[in-house]
């Protein structure tokens, strides 16, 4: 049984390790996640060429610091991995604070908090520090002579990424895409990579439809690589979700895909809405309202999923998204800014829009001419005792909904769209129908509109 605790036990595991795009701390997360679903932790060699981009050297570190004449280490990245501007080359040198100012990152306005800077394509050192650690150095004067030292290396080697499919009843593929490069921060990304994990342990278990892949990927370098080498496997993919931002206490935020209104984008829409609307029965007491976005080719890994001649139906889930936090891309984002309610439930949300993708079929009226009549078939009386209906309130709408709009042509999201009654409504009635004979399904191509 998932619970809130190994989602966020996950987080305090992987959060010391000092991740990048590449790397062995990288490699070893990716191992970590093999031991709850078994990915194929694939690797990619540096120089291999990937539409107009190149799989970088292979960057390593041991250590790294900033001390003074006194041989005190001021600034040392193993109290804090985000010390170091990530993917720094590798220095040994003495030099005096004129000279170190140029190599120095830090963010004014919140002084205790250390950025999180990298540098993947242009070579370059450097240390990100408080700006409180930034103004002591400062007094000291230009003069002053400080040792630097950063043990990395950047050599021939390999991108890893993490790859898990799990075969449904369809070749159609759903997929759920996680950036595993952040070193010491939860929210971004580590949260996203525990839902994702936990999901498709979840998903192992149970049959359905649709086949679902999962990817462990290096953010922007890593999907461009996946889409790269995996082309013929692009017509199968129906819908994905990029799960980054998924443990802070805003509320969940959907951003579409490029095409907008692919089945993906109506499912989270719907489940949103439903979860809006009817946030006693699903219980997410946080979640009064919902923010659904258009897509914007700035972003995480979703620009890649919807970036010219790919164009998959691939949106972005979060709470609040990457960047529109203080916390983003500093010390900050620990382990006390995310709470282990808000990722089980971001982890629930996901597993409710699996639901509604599994459950939206596509029906047919077997009395092909005029209204049926329900009371003789005592549809009036049972309806008030159907699971999901809301109390035991009288609603043989809901039958005439379905019924009505049961063509072979219309699915049960478009039904649960038009008639504004709840999609789980839909789904248990429908079984009563079919139970009665009164429908059958005429295909799993859930993809249909009206
Ligand atoms: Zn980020």
């Amino acid at each position: 049984m998932i619970k809130s605790d190994t989602l966020y036990n996950f987080i305090e595991d992987l959060f010391p390790k000092c991740r990048s795009i590449t790397g062995k701390n990288t490699l070893e997360t990716l191992e970590y996640i093999k031991k709850i679903v078994p990915i194929n932790i694939k690797s990619v060699e540096t120089g291999t060429k990937v539409f107009d981009w190149e799989v970088p050297e292979e960057w390593n570190i041991s250590d790294a610091y900033i001390s003074n004449s006194n041989g005190d280490k001021i600034i040392d990245f193993k109290n804090n991995n985000l010390h170091v501007l990530n993917y720094s080359q590798p220095v040994d040198t003495k030099i005096s604070f004129k000279e170190l100012k140029k190599h120095l990152y830090y963010i004014s306005e919140f002084p205790d908090w250390i950025p999180y800077r990298t540098s993947y394509y242009n070579k370059k050192w450097g240390f990100c520090l408080s700006y409180n650690q930034y103004k002591k150095m400062e007094k000291n004067g230009d003069d002053y002579i400080y040792n630097v030292k950063i043990d990395s290396s950047l050599k021939n080697g390999n991108l890893n990424y993490g790859e898990f499919l799990i075969k449904g009843k369809s070749s159609e593929e759903i997929l759920f895409s996680t950036y595993i490069c952040h070193p010491s921060m939860c929210n971004d990304n580590l949260t996203g990579v525990s839902v994702t994990t936990y999901l498709a342990k979840y998903l192992q278990k149970i049959n359905t439809q649709y086949s679902y892949r999962f990817l462990f990927i290096p953010e922007t370098i890593g999907s461009i690589t996946w889409l790269s080498l995996n082309r013929d496997k692009l017509d199968n993919i129906k819908g994905g979700i990029v799960n980054t931002c998924m443990g802070d206490n805003g509320k969940i935020q959907y951003k579409k895909s490029r095409i907008g209104n692919s089945l993906i984008d109506r499912i989270v829409s719907k489940v949103l809405k439903d979860t809006k609307n009817n946030s006693n029965v699903f219980n997410y007491d946080n979640l009064q309202d919902y923010k659904i976005r258009e897509f914007a080719p700035v972003g995480s890994d979703e620009r890649q999923y919807c970036s010219q001649g790919i164009n998959l139906p691939v949106g972005c889930l979060t709470r609040t998204p990457y960047g529109e936090f203080d916390e983003y891309h500093t010390s900050a984002d620990n382990l006390k800014f995310i709470s282990k309610e808000h990722l089980f439930d971001s982890y629930k949300f996901l597993k409710k829009c699996i639901f509604y993708l599994e459950n939206n079929k596509i029906c047919r009226n077997l009395y092909t001419m005029c209204e049926l009549n329900l009371g003789k078939r005592g549809l009036y009386t049972q309806v008030g005792g159907v699971a999901g209906l809301k109390g035991n309130e009288f609603n043989p709408l809901i039958f005439k909904w379905i019924l009505n709009y049961s063509d072979g042509k219309t699915d049960l999201l478009t039904i649960s769209d038009k008639s504004n009654l709840d999609f789980l409504d839909i789904v248990n009635a429908y079984k009563m129908l079919l139970e009665k004979k009164l429908i059958n399904v005429v295909g799993d191509k859930t993809n249909a509109t009206n």
